[in-house]
């Protein structure tokens, strides 16, 4: 970047030491901060319409002439400035309060540009058109408009900062630096575009001509962004694949052994993503692939396929879950799934005695263990693998890219397998994900019925449990999901688990079996409620969120959500899946008083949708990419001008022209730039 453009915007005409602090809230430092600091929005006051024309109550843009000024002093405090404008047509009154330096800005006989509502009030009353504060604009001829008679930049603000002196700074700022500016973009894609040029597109962005320039400059800059970051995770990607891996040898036999031991058979998107794994597995390179399905479609058995192949490999798996209680449940459900075979299977948990601890890394060590289960446990440096090929890990949403890397070090180069069941937005996951290959289940099993869903008012509980009690008594069981452990003073409106747990056990549900389940209690004692649940020894379990993930118990088909306004779509999504999981029509009721807007919006979208990628869509659409993702990462938070909802199309070709970049012989030296730029991004990451 040239030097200019590193310049710190205080050294800008019209703006020094109190101005670049305001600007430096906005993230502006430099004169490049500046010119990338694009408007939220635009309005058109382009179109000019005589005063006679001007619509009553519409925001309209008009040129016209001072021809009176009148100042009052209503109060020592108070004081109105009004200026009558007229423009051959009609006259208008401007009016402004308190504003008496206005008194100069405005001279008889000069023309101005003003934009505002006509104010339908006066109207009504006077019949006389009145404007309060509108804007206005000086026509000198010497100097251009930047606040009316154009389409004009909306920018956020901070504190002590206008619109007016933002925009004076920035046409400034664009008029003297904007030569400094580079395409880095490659010519041919340029061409293939027809992008406009970077000077081009900046101006646009601030300042455009028309719709056409705004628009085609913002292309541009979105394509810009997306195809950096892409190319930059597809570099990685790549030379992921340069490290030797290991080369699985396809194991039929045993794999029909295993399916035909199920009592159901693979849906045809568990067959295809289960070869295209299988694929990666049998190559040399090693495996990075991400495993995406909704909520219950069925992963779990697409991971014992892949364990299934490495064990018979004669090497060792790892799975990898992001709580105890899943990595419990898993070890006993792969128990089950491999009771046919002879594998050794091991679980690993923070709650571990030391000694016993011991006893079993020796053995994993030894190459005693196949199958080792676990939580982030698995990490701890102690833990030496003897011929570590795979590892798997579940709902990778809870695991950092970090973590994933240091468990990768630990083998030589084993094949990973992620799964996630948030169905992360395609666009979303090209970003994210853009490092590892992307799989997708995106079928149900058969049979699975639609989770009716409901939104109730607290004071419907009697008649909620009262159906929960009947689905009972036909045999079924049920959640209910609490916000908070125990009461708390700061929030009295929202229902703990303990004091629910305790009121039902004692009055409505005294006849049946309940439990509470949350993450104060032991291991041992979760480990015992979750396997009483499941064999059916337990009618309700109240509980917190510790049940989110995965927890799968086909018979229980009421999930009660309560304070439902206190979690997020993806959460809601998660915990709602924790029924519907078996044959039986399950129900999923969220207690919630009318919770404002937004909340409101979340229930809405529950009752009316299952759709997993669907409510992923929203939920980036409701909370923005950062909150979305949860932590700030893989510069997604710094995306000024695409957006991961709208600009689908534009991401795709990205993604595209960073492929064909790429495939380019010695690109690195040819498209030098490049390489810099993704190496900065390298760096951020
Ligand atoms: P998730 O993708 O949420 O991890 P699971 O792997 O836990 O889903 O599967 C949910 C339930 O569906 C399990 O009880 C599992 O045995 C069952 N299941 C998986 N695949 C099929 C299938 N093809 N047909 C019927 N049931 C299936
Ligand atoms: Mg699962």
């Amino acid at each position: 970047m040239k030097d200019e453009l590193l310049k710190k915007v205080q050294f800008l005409k019209g703006v020094g030491p109190k101005w670049a602090k305001r600007l430096a809230k906005l993230n502006i430092e430099t004169v490049y901060d500046l010119l990338y600091y694009f408007p939220r929005e635009y309005e058109d006051r382009s179109k000019i319409t005589p005063i006679k024309y001007t619509q009553i109550g519409e925001k309209v843009t008009f040129k016209a002439k001072v021809i009176k000024k009148e100042y009052k002093k209503i109060r020592n405090n108070f004081d109105i400035f009004k200026v009558t404008f007229s423009d051959d047509t009609d006259t208008v009154n401007g009016i402004w309060y308190n504003q008496s330096y206005l008194r100069d800005v405005f001279v008889e006989g000069d023309f101005y540009l003003l934009s505002g509502k006509i104010s339908k009030k006066n109207w009504r009353k006077y019949k006389r058109k009145e404007m309060n504060n509108p804007v206005y604009e000086k026509l000198d001829g010497s100097s251009s408009v930047l606040n009316t008679g154009r389409i004009v930049p909306i920018y956020a603000l901070t504190e002590g900062l206008s619109q007016r002196r933002l925009r004076r700074v920035m046409a400034n700022a664009l008029k003297n630096y904007l030569s400094y500016l580079d395409d880095k973009l490659p010519d041919f894609i340029q061409n293939k575009y027809n992008f406009p040029d970077i000077k081009t597109a900046i101006l646009g962005m601030h300042f455009p001509k028309n719709n056409g320039h705004q628009k085609s400059s913002r292309q541009k800059l979105a394509f810009e962004e997306f195809f950096y970051l892409q190319l930059y995770a597809l570099n990685k990607k790549e030379k992921n694949k340069n490290y030797e891996g290991i080369k699985h040898k396809y194991m039929g036999k045993y794999e029909n052994e295993f399916l035909s031991q199920l009592d159901f058979d693979l849906t045809s998107a568990q067959k295809r993503v289960w070869r295209e794994i299988r694929q990666d597995m049998e190559r040399s390179e090693e495996m990075s692939r991400l495993l995406q399905g909704d909520v219950g479609s069925g992963k779990t058995i697409i991971a014992a396929l892949a364990l299934l192949e490495s064990i018979n490999n004669n090497y060792q798996g790892v799975f990898m879950a992001p709580t105890e209680i899943l990595a419990e449940q898993h070890y006993l459900n792969f128990i089950e799934l491999f009771k046919e075979f002879d594998f050794k299977i091991e679980l690993i948990t923070g709650s571990l005695k030391k000694s016993q601890r011991k006893k079993i890394e020796e053995r994993i060590t030894g190459g005693k263990v196949d199958l080792i289960i676990g939580t982030h446990a698995l990490f701890q440096e102690s833990l030496e693998y003897k011929k570590l090929a795979l590892v798997v890990i579940d709902e990778q949403h809870r695991f950092g890219v970090e973590q994933r890397h240091r468990l990768k070090e630990k083998g030589d180069s084993p094949d990973f397998l992620i799964m996630t069941a948030t169905p992360i937005p395609r666009s979303m996951a090209m970003l994210i994900y853009g490092d590892l290959d992307l799989s997708v289940i995106d079928e149900m099993p058969p049979g699975r019925k639609t989770i009716a869903t409901f939104w109730r008012r607290k004071n419907r509980r009697k008649k909620i449990y009262a159906f929960l009690k009947d689905k009972i008594d036909e045999g079924r069981q049920g959640y209910i999901v609490c916000p908070l452990i125990e009461f708390s003073e700061e929030m009295p409106h929202l229902t703990s688990a303990e004091d629910l747990y305790e009121e039902l056990k004692n009055s409505f549900f005294a006849d049946y079996k309940l439990a509470l389940l949350h993450s104060g209690i032991k291991a041992d004692e979760k480990k015992e409620i979750m396997l009483k649940f499941r064999n059916g020894e337990i009618d309700i379990l109240v509980a917190t969120t510790v049940i989110e993930v995965g927890v799968d118990v086909s018979n229980a088909s009421i999930m009660i959500i309560e304070n439902a306004e206190r979690f997020g779509l993806a959460q809601l999504h998660q915990l709602r899946g924790r029924v519907g999981r078996g044959e039986h029509q399950s129900f999923c009721i969220l207690i919630s008083d009318p919770p404002g807007e937004e909340a409101e919006q979340r229930l809405e979208i529950m009752c009316s949708s299952s759709d997993g990628f669907f409510i992923a869509e929203k939920d980036l659409k409701m909370r923005g990419p950062g909150e979305f993702f949860g932590t700030r990462q893989h510069g997604i938070d710094d995306l000024k001008v695409g957006s991961l909802t709208e600009d689908q199309p534009i991401l795709e070709k990205a993604r595209n022209e960073a492929d064909n970049l790429l495939s380019i012989s010695n690109w690195e030296k040819k498209y030098n730039e490049l390489k810099k730029i993704i190496d900065q991004i390298e760096l951020k990451i």
